[in-house]
């Protein structure tokens, strides 16, 4: 598999009443052509900073790419002027924001909305765009295509947004496709029918999607590889088998522990005791320290280089250190 994209040492910072938060910490992380790369984390652990960048949204001020870069295709985006991000945006990296409504133009019809991205990228004729659009409404599961394009998003359902959201980021065949909890706002029957069409999608054009997500239900259904993110930072990354079978990092283990299982007699969630860094004042050690059973002196005093444990995987943990105590995980985590 080729590589698409390179993201390297990526640090964003938000200068916010005077603080300097630091939402994304030195991110590294690549996607392979055709693949599916989840990026999962609490909220406040970078994750949609990482993908906002991809996209050239960091909205600045108050926030800025401090270092870093992003390489699509042989060419680093970070230097890229708002002129440069207009051509590639929508063209060959999408995205697909969490609330179709927001995602949407109340005051013009879905067609229209389609549209835009067709005339614009790829120079089509009004009426080549209309019928491009009443083509993508039928390839996302929309009923009667040709009435659709004629109507405004508050004539959709909930999950027929997210559709018409879908169509208007696939609408010029992006090489990469970047999900922003699709599926967050809709419900389970419909959350599974949006996870379905996009991999459908994935099979059929081959674009790379990158998901990111707090549910590792949504990841174990999508995604070939995963990065683990808190406080800005990835953590551990691996294969979803590594992730799931053979996680290295107690972050990862307290991920997996609040997940619900397949065939638990309790629906009770165990969340993480505790709450994320304040990224204004970042540790200087582990981000996770303060909530980590495991912790010792020098996860606070050092942030833990990755181990390489495979090919693969890697783990940002002072565990993985030669001589730190052999700690195993937790029985809760089994899927
Ligand atoms: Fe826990 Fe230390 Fe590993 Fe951080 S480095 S996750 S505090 S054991
Ligand atoms: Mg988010």
């Amino acid at each position: 598999m080729g590589k698409l994209l390179e993201v390297k040492n990526l640090q964003v910072q938000f200068d916010i009443f005077g603080a300097h938060v630091q939402a994304v910490r030195g991110v590294t992380f690549e996607l392979n052509k055709g693949e599916t790369l989840a990026i999962v984390g609490e909220s406040g652990s970078g994750k949609s900073v990482t993908s906002k960048a991809l996209m050239g949204l960091i909205p600045n001020p108050p926030g800025k790419i401090k270092e870093g870069q992003i390489v699509f295709e042989g060419k680093d985006l970070v230097a890229n002027t708002e002129k440069d991000w207009m051509k590639l945006r929508g063209k060959d990296i999408s995205m697909i924001f969490q609330d179709p409504m927001t995602a949407l133009n109340p005051t013009m019809k879905v067609g229209k909305q389609i549209m835009e991205g067709l005339i614009l990228h790829q120079h089509m004729s009004k009426s080549q765009a209309r019928e491009r659009a009443i083509d993508l409404l039928r390839r996302v599961g929309i009923p009667n295509p040709e009435k659709r394009v004629e109507e405004y998003p508050h004539q959709f359902s909930g999950g027929m947004r997210q559709r018409v959201v879908i169509a208007i980021a696939l609408a010029c065949n992006p090489k990469v496709l970047i999900a922003d909890e699709p599926t967050t706002a809709l419900d389970v029957t419909i959350q599974a029918q949006i996870l379905d069409l996009m991999r459908d999608i994935q099979k059929d054009t081959g674009t790379a999607i990158i998901l990111i997500t707090h549910d590792l239900g949504v990841v174990a259904n999508m995604a070939q590889r995963v990065a683990v993110m808190y406080g800005g930072k990835i953590v551990e990354t691996g294969t979803l088998d590594e992730i799931f079978y053979n996680p290295k990092h107690p972050y990862t283990w307290g991920l997996l522990s609040s997940m619900p299982k397949l065939h638990a007699k309790t629906d009770k969630l165990q969340a993480i005791p505790g709450t994320p860094p304040d990224l204004s004042n970042p540790p200087k050690g582990c981000p996770f320290a303060p909530r980590c059973p495991y912790a010792m002196k020098v996860c606070v005093d050092q942030m833990p280089a990755y181990t390489h444990l495979s090919e693969t995987q890697k783990a940002a943990c002072w565990l993985q250190d030669e001589r730190a105590p052999k700690v195993e995980p937790p029985k809760t985590i089994g899927v």
